[in-house]
């Protein structure tokens, strides 16, 4: 008789999860835990903590239906993990790796600890980082070569859960009482995109007003959804899946960065940029935070996030690049906000992307590239919906007004029953002024 345990993490779901079916398929028996360890989950801010227990709490009901179910313990992993396969005389454990710092730290402790073997699998990712490399051994630096080899590869087939018996503890503390999340309905969720909103997703996406994107993100962390299945389903829709598909292999980039290089996480991949000279301004950092910039997209944006959890990717880069161009505040800091905030926060993706916006990450944009709020909010939110959805105070303003009502005169503003300073900031930069400071600041840092 041949025991395993499977110590789930950011892989949430029982199909198309690579170290479920292998341990399933190989074992006898088969333990299925989820270790809470609380300097993750507490540290969480409360929209992904919900959602990540949410699909612990999904996991559970999908065992229960097949009469087994999670064994959730609390506390440190380097002792729960030894502790249970004590229990259970596991034979081995099966993990889907991690790439981050504290994961990759974690899973290499609890290895040591123990004397069975480990088997790690790399579900969480559509190619396995490390599968995808220079002739120097190294991670391509530009996207476009990484895309370039990623689809050359073929995508991993899926994986379908063995026939092992499912094992439960008599301890345990379960239930976790959060609404579930269910990888039947993150499945349901793919397939409502890909049948309705795939095809206009390369003109829709850009568009914070509508719901272009497929909305996956919170699934794609939290692993209800397997990347690669939102792959697959994304492909045999035809040419039409290609530009989604596209933003899954730069969800794949990021994850192979850090996993090769850890110290993406605080440091400038570009070394001409460790010495920018951030402002740092508490006063402006704070109205940032809370949505009072007297920049309506910028305040829509940071309303959304503190509102919901979720920040549409065109309002990410816009408020992103704001914090870090127009306020010279360092990305570290808009990292962090934003990575407590989303439900869907997640470090490679989080810290990829700030890296981009701030031009110190491998690939970015050029330290030139300041974002006009103005011009983007009156681009890509043309009817000033979503603006007014999110800054109701401006609303009477008209479509052409409402992206930048500092712009109006007195008499126009008093018209629509608006006095800044009094019912909206004033914008608390010169958009133009700043945007020469901060091209000023990182061409400094360059020399
Ligand atoms: P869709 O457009 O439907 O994309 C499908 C999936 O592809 C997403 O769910 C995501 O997994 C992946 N993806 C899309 N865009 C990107 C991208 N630019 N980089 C990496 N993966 C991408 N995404 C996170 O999942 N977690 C984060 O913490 C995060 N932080 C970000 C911070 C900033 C400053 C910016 C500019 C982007 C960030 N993103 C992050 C990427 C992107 O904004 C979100 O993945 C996307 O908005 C989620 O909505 P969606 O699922 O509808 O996306």
């Amino acid at each position: 008789m041949s025991t395993a345990l499977v110590w789930f993490r950011r892989d949430l779901r029982l199909d198309d999860n690579p170290a479920w079916a292998a341990a399933t398929a190989t074992h006898d028996r088969v333990l299925p835990l989820f270790v809470r360890d609380d300097r993750l989950i507490e540290r969480a801010g409360e929209f992904r903590r919900r959602a990540i227990l949410g699909a612990v709490a999904g996991l559970d009901a999908a065992l229960r239906d097949r009469g087994a179910r999670l064994n959730v313990e609390s506390g440190d992993p380097l002792t729960v993990v030894p502790t249970i396969v004590a229990a259970i005389d596991a034979d081995a454990v099966y993990v889907n790796g991690d790439v981050t710092p504290f994961g990759a730290a974690r899973d290499h402790a609890v290895e040591a600890a123990l004397r069975i073997p480990v088997r790690r699998s790399w579900g969480c990712w559509i190619q396995p980082p490390g599968s995808i490399l220079t002739a120097d051994g190294t991670v391509p630096r530009v996207f476009s070569a990484f895309f370039r080899r990623w689809q050359q590869l073929a995508l991993p087939s899926e994986t379908a859960p063995g026939t092992a018996e499912l094992m439960t503890l008599a301890s345990g503390e379960n239930p976790i009482a959060e609404p579930h999340r269910r990888a039947a309905d993150a499945e349901e969720r793919l397939h409502d995109f890909v049948d309705h909103r795939l095809t206009d997703y390369p003109s829709d996406r850009d568009r914070p007003a509508i719901t272009g994107t497929s909305r996956l993100s919170v699934d794609l962390k939290t692993g209800t959804l397997s990347a690669a299945t939102a792959a697959r389903a994304a492909i045999a829709a035809g040419p039409t899946g290609a530009a989604f598909v596209r933003q899954l292999a730069w969800r794949d980039w990021f994850a192979h960065l850090l996993h090769e290089t850890p110290g993406l996480v605080d440091t400038a991949q570009r070394p001409e940029y460790a010495a920018i000279e951030w402002r740092n301004d508490p006063d402006e950092i704070d109205a940032w935070t809370r949505g009072m910039t007297g920049f309506p997209i910028v305040d829509a944006g940071m309303r959304e996030l503190a509102t919901t959890g979720y920040l549409h990717n065109r309002v990410r880069m816009i408020t992103a690049s704001f914090l870090v161009k127009d306020l010279l505040t360092d990305w570290r800091i808009g990292e962090r906000h934003f990575r407590h905030l989303l439900a869907d926060g997640d470090l490679p993706q989080n810290v990829g992307n700030w890296q981009w916006v701030a031009g110190t990450g491998p690939d970015a944009a050029p330290y030139f590239r300041v974002f006009n709020p103005a011009l983007q909010s009156a681009k890509f939110d043309p009817e000033g919906a979503y603006v007014r959805h999110w800054v109701p105070e401006i609303a009477a303003l008209d479509d052409r007004a409402v992206h930048e009502p500092s712009e109006l005169g007195p008499l126009e503003l008093a018209a629509a029953g608006i006095t800044l300073g009094v019912d909206y900031p004033f914008p608390i930069v010169d958009h133009a002024a700043a945007r020469t400071r901060a091209i000023d600041a990182y061409k400094r840092a360059r020399t």
